[in-house]
């Protein structure tokens, strides 16, 4: 069987054999793929410690007929420090969730790999979990293709003055300009404040989050309004959603 190698975080593990571990997988060069650990849920496996979600990993697998097999895997950086707090944990598998819907099998995306590696990182060392979450969901999905539209009426293309405040309508996945939004339904208020948040967030670099902040109110509606559209895209919701929902009551 061919061998190969990859640098891979482990967003998911799905139930299998007794013994083996099937794992969904985001490598740096192979985008999201399956594959089997074999006998990785006994104690004494030597993949055991590499193959547990959120585990950033160096593999080397082998090309199965269906699925491919890991052969060796070398832990990076376990992020324990994520499994410390019920929040950070939480906020992690969250990403992972949202990682392994927004991408097809197989689609490499270097920078949405190291987004997500790094948004785990900054989950890791900081405490700010809801703006490590709000730049992740909007760089990942600006990089997949599902950015919201946000200088321009979605319907009639009219372009929206800076200072004016906008509806944003999760069924046009967009902001509507004032003519546009009457009689519709759905629509979230988007105070200017929380369009501008939605922007900044989107050029955000890692080592600048903490200079991020929003009030409570800008806050809550730009977490309904990446919720909406997300589901919007999706068309379900995400599972780990529930869990971090109860973190951001206030
Ligand atoms: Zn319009």
């Amino acid at each position: 069987m061919p061998l190969y190698r990859s640098t891979a975080i482990v967003l998911r593990r799905r139930q299998f054999e007794e013994t083996d571990k099937l794992l969904v997988l985001y490598g740096r060069e192979q985008g999201k793929f399956s594959a089997i650990a074999k006998g990785a849920r006994r104690a004494q496996s030597r993949l055991v410690g590499a193959t547990e979600p959120l585990v950033y990993a160096r593999l080397q697998l082998a090309t199965g007929r269906n699925l491919d097999i890991i052969t060796e895997a070398t832990p990076r950086h376990t992020f324990a420090g994520l499994r410390t707090s019920a929040s950070k944990i939480e906020y992690a598998l969250y990403l992972a969730e949202l990682t392994e819907a927004l991408v097809d099998e197989r689609q490499a995306s270097e920078e949405l790999f190291d987004l997500l590696l790094s948004s785990l990182y900054l989950l890791e060392n900081r405490s700010c979990e809801e703006t490590v979450g709000r730049r992740f969901e909007m760089q990942a999905l600006d990089l997949t293709g599902y950015s919201p539209e946000l200088s321009r009426c979605v319907v009639c293309r009219a372009v929206r003055p800076p200072e004016r405040p906008a509806s944003y309508s999760p069924a046009h996945g967009g902001i509507l300009c004032n003519r546009c939004s009457t009689g519709q339904q759905e629509i979230l208020a988007g105070p200017s404040g929380v369009l501008e948040g939605m922007r900044c967030l989107l050029t955000l670099p890692a080592h600048e989050i903490d200079s991020f902040s929003l009030s409570a109110p800008d806050q809550r509606s730009l977490r309904r309004i990446l919720r909406a559209h997300i589901s919007y895209h999706l068309e379900r919701d995400l599972k780990s959603v529930k869990a971090i929902e109860r973190d951001e009551e206030d």
